[in-house]
């Protein structure tokens, strides 16, 4: 009686033990390192700027509008709203295809895209077109090479970059470039990696 009770005792400690190690399992794969800004590696307020500023700002709260212009065409607008929904929609972020784009005021659509001239060898470029306070933009801008295949990993790495996702470079820790827990923000873009993946989703659900 006393040697199996002790015996169940410890089957259930070891399953405990054996639980609490999933667990940690499961956060250190989940969650490798804080690529949304600000990051302890890289911290900019927001600013607005030409395609070539380079500063990296989260959206502003509420819902995130999304706009494809007529410049895209119609295989190109079908991508972005197929990477939004099937990437994005599923995290804690309130996706919406806008049907009525707004450009003016205090709430405009929050990310535009486009075919534009994309500076130097990139197939793409996000930019923050109306800067709110600290890290935030009421306004991004997705420049994409005229005549280019937009990829869905494209799309998905410049839409992270909309939200304030970083490269591996700004993460804190910093990760390599080619990191696979990147998903679609690693760089050089693939033509595979078109996931978010779930460090991003972890990020992005921490933040809004
Ligand atoms: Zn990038």
């Amino acid at each position: 009686m006393e040697s199996s009770k002790r015996s169940i005792a410890r089957k259930a400690m070891t399953a405990v033990i054996g639980a609490v190690a999933v667990v940690i399992a499961t956060a250190a794969t989940v969650w490798a390192a804080d690529n949304l800004v600000p990051t302890q590696t890289y911290s900019p307020t927001c600013s607005a700027g030409g395609d070539t500023s380079g500063v990296l700002c989260k959206t502003d709260g509420g819902w995130w509008y999304f706009y494809s212009q007529s410049s895209l065409e119609a295989g190109d607008k079908t991508r972005v709203a197929d990477v939004l929904n099937d990437e994005y929609a599923p995290t804690d972020l309130a996706v919406a295809q806008d049907t009525s784009p707004t450009y003016s005021g205090a709430d405009e659509t929050d990310l535009i895209l486009k075919e534009s001239a994309v500076p130097g060898t990139n197939d793409g470029i996000t930019w923050c077109n109306d800067p709110t306070s600290g890290y935030e933009c009421d306004q991004h801008y997705v420049d994409i090479q005229p005549d280019l295949y937009s990829s869905r990993g494209l799309i998905c790495h410049e839409a992270g970059h909309a939200v304030g996702l970083t490269h591996g470079a700004q993460a804190y820790p910093v990760q390599s470039q080619t990191d696979p827990a990147l998903g679609c923000l690693r760089t050089p873009i693939g033509a595979t990696q078109d996931n978010l993946g779930s460090q991003q989703v972890t990020n992005i659900n921490l933040i809004y």
